[in-house]
């Protein structure tokens, strides 16, 4: 509507950018505070605990079960549902996403490396452009599933730190909210460790020992933004398999 009043909206647009432009600076003087602030919050939590060593093996093993996670579902369960559902070979599909796949690690982003996967997946996988853009923007979006399976383990691992028995009940609430909480993380670093908030709250963990896991979620987030990343693709694969049909019959229609 602003922009449809012409001269008459132009203050309110401008005041809209200025606050806009205001809150990227604070944000960009938070991040640099970032490293320090994380230093002593992870070194608070240090000086809680009784015995760090125990902690500090059993944040080794969460981090080792959230690779795991993540392995079997990036090599073995989104593949298959690619086989299943196309009939085609997943691993030619995946060596052409590969450059975004490592684009996803590097930046740790799923919305920085959409134009990377938009470019592999028409270039190499010659997927439909139509369906391409509709697909990886909302993929980018709303489906993370390496983000919520993290945050499912991320929650259960809190839960036993804290020696709280989650039980039937609980533990498919946590899935329910990871799913849902994953959906309303955006596609940047580290976003899933804020919305974890809603997956704590959801069973009465405490959501100040996030900062337990903050000292290697930098790792595990390259990785859970390469399985978001090859979500999607596979999803715009799968997709493209399910409408080929039209889009042909559409490709015909208007020749
Ligand atoms: N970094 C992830 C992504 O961009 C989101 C997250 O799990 O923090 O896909």
């Amino acid at each position: 509507m602003l922009g449809r009043m012409g001269k008459n909206g132009t203050p309110l647009v401008s005041f809209c950018q200025c606050l806009n432009e205001s809150v990227m600076k604070i944000v960009a003087i938070a991040t640099c505070y970032f490293p320090l602030g994380i230093v002593f919050l992870i070194a608070g939590k240090i000086l809680e605990m009784d015995d760090p060593t125990a902690i500090g093996k059993k944040l080794g093993f969460y981090a080792i079960t959230v690779v795991c996670g993540l392995v079997v579902h990036g090599l073995f369960v989104l593949p298959m549902v690619y086989l299943f559902i196309t009939k085609k070979n997943p691993i030619v599909y995946i060596r052409g996403i590969l450059q975004a796949l490592l684009i996803a690690l590097a930046t740790s982003s799923s919305s920085a490396t959409l134009p990377i996967t938009f470019k592999c997946l028409l270039e190499n996988n010659h997927i439909d452009r139509r369906i391409a853009r509709f697909v990886l923007p909302v993929g980018a979006t709303i489906n993370m599933d390496g983000t919520a399976l993290y945050e499912a383990v991320a929650a259960i691992f809190i839960a036993q730190v804290n020696n709280y028995e989650l039980d039937f009940g609980q533990i498919i609430t946590v899935s329910i909210t990871a799913t849902a909480a994953s959906i309303g993380a955006a596609g940047i670093p580290q976003a899933g460790l804020v919305t974890m908030v809603i997956v704590l709250t959801s069973v009465g963990l405490p959501t100040d020992d996030i900062t337990l896991i903050i000292a290697v979620d930098w790792a595990l987030d390259r990785f859970r933004t390469m399985i978001n990343v090859l979500g999607d693709a596979l999803a715009a694969g799968i997709m493209a398999h399910i409408c080929r049909k039209n889009f042909t019959q559409e490709n015909d229609e208007a020749v």
